[in-house]
């Protein structure tokens, strides 16, 4: 390649491990530096090693690649593993080959293997990686080649492991935003270069459908999501199957590139390489000193082979500054995403921990500025997609793309000269299009055609396309080839070097067919703007499109209508420009489409994420009420203190409210049994009611049952009761064993506070704070209480005042006993102080 100044590519293969603390890398710019395009494949190890490693060592591998390629010049395209759909590149993987078919040396020599979704996963981690790295925003990243043929990965949806499937499933796993290109392997399984264009297929009931040689890229190509086809594609690995290469100029290696830029010229979606396996002698497939193979690859390089794509240079700056903005959103894309990830966990652990909200409130600020930070980011989406626009709709790249017609390639099927050929031209010599007439029905056959042309002792049909009369366009001659079109000067032999041979069926003299039917001018028309803007011929179409008899020979075709008489020069040349003009103002270029689609696959990334931020408002509000809760409580719990304190002093004693003889008691059921055991533990309760509920009332529905699943009691379950105002009443004689505290009722006296210390209220919805907490008189009530019971009925740790769910399964006495206000803490402070301060014999004055 150098040799001949053509540029062109050069792949090596690395196997990294995957060892996230090594940072060595390779120099490239030896081969960068001589305008040859470098790729890497990045390999795990080789063999049994895994091209990747085993799934639970993705993330150190995409780290030991990111090393890598932060540590290596020269190179921007990367290949991320190679033929993962074959057992020989899993992790783990022995493998008996020599039987039929393959099978593991043992069950556990099976390998992992590298299904479609761990394939991508590993892929998006790598590109990901590789990515970050400053000044590789733009590396190319490209999905590894599939092994055709091989039916050893089978999953799924894809039992018979069927590797165009297994492909499909990779691109379709990873996303058309995700993906920077592909590669391809494709061989033939033979030296003879006939088997490059074979349409030969497997011969296997399962896989019949696919091309059993060279044109197995096809099979791939086709499967190529819709959403996908402007990525680039790489063919990296070709050779002639399990032969290995003969050293003779077979012309098998022109032939592959010849297909290859068929491809291109007739296909959307370029393939940008083809590379032969491989060079260094390093298996039986080495090229290194073999001068035929070599011959024929030099041969091939006279064709001047070249996939192209419409970008003119002051857009190319466009556009890479467009790129860059890009990147940048997506970066910032990124950036936002764990902060949402943060805030919806905010929510989780506000349920349970309120006291930890003190340690959130930094996250609430940066909850706060996301929503912003996320409109800001759609904003300019919405400008880079508003600039995208306006590049799009500029006409920059005259003639724009213009599609390409049906054609139908019977150029296998046609008859050729037993040894004679055409000569061959590179594509860049083509300047113009003749066209000519064939003095036959409109309805000739182009397999008619090339018999006459052979028999005449032509190497082949001297036309590159035929058009019939009802404007079917066949292409009958590679445009590689020279054919003869005009004989009579030196000038025209160059044009013959330098033309297309359009040929119109028919005979278009007057008294003859007279002109090309309408469909016949049109698809000669749709032909011929296609040529001018693929092959990129020039923008005035007279400087064109010629007649044969327009070059300088004494010649009737195209007929004496071309420029006599009824003209059809003119209708097709209107024609022609209606379509080049038509798609000028399309005008688009590969590079416009594939930011197009990024910037629309950011446009929905922002949108998801807009959704998810749109739930950060309401978990503020959650945020800052509670916050207030807490600040007032705060307060609260500061006053008590403060009441305490000066209780202490004053000593005023409340009033014990006297009432074991007037609450009611059942009718019909006998009396409470005196307790046989001694008191031990003062159990604190809620009475689980409003808080402007009576005693009496309380005493109605342990009697009666009156609440749900309550059962019938012979009178009130507490000792005490204490209402909201502070009052204390005496409900029962310390020695009855009333129901209150399930099996504790034995030992245990019952002190209960009029309320329902909950969140919720019984609505379901939340109680006021100042509901869901005793009163400051109910608490300083239940403290004078208590301490004096302590002495009275001999409890005289204050450990053995608990709260009824402290021994039993319930949420009495309320939701903040022990956590959030935390106001048994606080009822004990209390009780103590009371204990320490004043005689005990002080409380007994009522
Ligand atoms: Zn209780």
């Amino acid at each position: 390649m150098l040799g001949k100044g053509i540029p062109g590519w050069v792949l090596f293969t690395k196997a990294l491990g995957h060892d996230p603390n090594n940072h060595s890398g390779d120099n490239f710019s030896q081969y960068s530096n001589q305008n040859l395009g470098v790729m890497v494949r990045l390999n795990n190890g080789y063999g049994g090693a895994g091209t990747l490693p085993f799934q639970s060592k993705y993330d150190d591998f995409a780290k030991r690649c990111a090393n890598y390629v932060r540590a290596s010049t020269g190179a921007r395209i990367w290949i991320v593993g190679n033929e993962t759909n074959h057992p020989i590149e899993w992790p783990g993987a022995d493998w008996d080959w020599s039987v039929v078919p393959p099978q593991p040396r043992s069950p556990d020599k099976r390998g992992e293997p590298i299904t479609p979704d761990a394939y991508a996963r590993c892929y998006k981690k790598v590109r990901t990686a590789i990515h970050a790295i400053p000044g590789h925003e733009r590396d190319q990243v490209l999905v590894g080649g599939v092994a055709p043929w091989n039916p050893l990965t089978t999953y799924p949806g894809n039992e018979t492991g069927d590797w165009v499937r297994y492909f499909q499933d990779i691109l379709v796993h990873i996303g058309p935003g995700q993906c920077d290109g592909v590669t391809l392997h494709a061989y033939t399984h033979g030296d003879d270069p006939n088997l490059i264009r074979s349409e030969r297929k497997v011969g296997n009931e399962t896989f019949k459908q696919y091309h059993w040689d060279f044109r197995c890229y096809q099979d791939f190509m086709h499967a190529i999501p819709a959403n996908m086809r402007h990525l680039p594609v790489y063919i990296t690995e070709t050779d002639q199957g399990d032969v290995p290469w003969r050293n003779e100029n077979t012309g098998w290696v022109k032939g592959a590139y010849g297909e290859i830029d068929y491809w291109n010229q007739t296909q959307p979606q370029k393939i940008r390489a083809l590379i032969l396996y491989r060079w260094p002698r390093l298996d039986q497939w080495y090229i290194e000193g073999k001068e035929g193979v070599i011959q024929d690859f030099r041969d091939a390089m006279d064709f001047g082979y070249k996939w192209t794509t419409y970008t003119e240079p002051g857009q190319e700056e466009k556009l890479e500054a467009l790129w860059r903005r890009l990147r940048a959103l997506e970066e910032r894309y990124h950036a936002l995403q764990p902060q949402i990830d943060r805030a919806k966990s905010l929510n989780d652990t506000l349920g349970e921990e309120v006291q930890d909200l003190v340690v959130l409130a930094p996250d609430l600020q940066d909850a706060a500025t996301l929503h912003t930070q996320i409109q800001e980011l759609a904003g300019d989406v919405s400008g880079l997609e508003a600039e995208l626009e306006k590049l799009g709709s500029t006409p920059t790249v005259p003639p724009g793309a213009v599609p390409r017609p049906s054609i139908q390639d019977v150029m296998a099927d046609l008859p050729q000269h037993a040894s004679a050929r055409w000569p061959v031209r590179p594509l860049a010599d083509i300047r113009r299009i003749v066209i000519h007439h064939t003095v036959t029905s409109t309805s000739v056959t182009p397999q008619r055609i090339a018999q006459v042309h052979v028999g005449q002792g032509k190497p082949g049909i001297a036309y590159h396309y035929l058009i019939n009369g009802d404007g079917v366009i066949y292409a009958v001659q590679p445009l590689t080839r020279i054919v003869l079109q005009a004989t009579s000067s030196a000038a025209n032999r160059r044009t013959n070097a330098d033309s297309i041979a359009i040929a119109l069926a028919g005979d278009f003299r007057e008294g003859r067919n007279v002109e090309p039917s309408d469909a016949q001018r049109q698809a000669a028309a749709a032909l011929i703007a296609w040529l001018i803007s693929e092959r990129r011929l020039g923008g005035v179409i007279e400087q064109i499109v010629f007649g044969r008899n327009e070059l300088g020979e004494s010649v009737l075709s195209p007929g004496t209508q071309w420029l006599d008489g009824v003209r059809y020069r003119d209708k097709l040349f209107a024609d022609t420009k209606a379509i080049l003009d038509a798609a000028s103002e399309c005008a688009d270029s590969e590079e416009l489409a594939n930011l197009r689609m990024e910037v629309t696959f950011l446009r929905t990334e922002v949108a998801r994420l807009e959704g998810v931020a749109a739930q950060v408002p309401a978990l503020q509000d959650q945020i800052g009420q509670l916050q207030i809760t807490i600040g007032d409580q705060a307060a609260e719990i500061e006053r008590w203190r403060e009441i305490a304190e000066q209780c202490q002093d004053a000593g005023a004693l409340p009033e014990i409210i006297d009432v074991r003889a007037t609450l009611p008691h059942h009718p019909t059921l006998p009396p409470y049994r005196n307790r046989t055991q001694p008191i031990t533990k003062i159990i604190i309760h809620h009475t689980d009611t409003p808080s402007n509920f009576t005693v009496e009332q309380i005493a109605h529905y342990h009697v009666y049952g009156t609440r749900p699943n309550k059962s019938q009691w012979p009178g009130i379950g507490y000792h005490y009761v204490i209402a909201a105002d502070g009052s204390i009443y005496w409900c029962q004689n310390h020695e009855t064993h009333s129901y209150h505290v399930g099996a504790a009722n034995a030992y245990s006296l019952g002190v209960s506070l009029i309320g329902r210390f909950l969140r919720v209220g019984y609505d379901g919805k939340p109680q006021a704070p100042a509901d869901q907490l005793p009163t400051t008189a109910q608490l300083e009530s239940a403290s004078r209480l208590v301490a004096w019971l302590m002495g009275e009925v001999n409890v005289t740790d204050i450990a053995q005042v608990v709260g009824h769910k402290e021994v039993g399964q319930t949420t009495c006495p309320g939701d903040q006993w022990r956590r959030g206000v935390n106001w048994k803490k606080d009822l004990h402070a209390r009780i103590e102080a009371q204990r320490l301060g004043k005689p005990m014999a002080f409380y007994l004055l009522f």
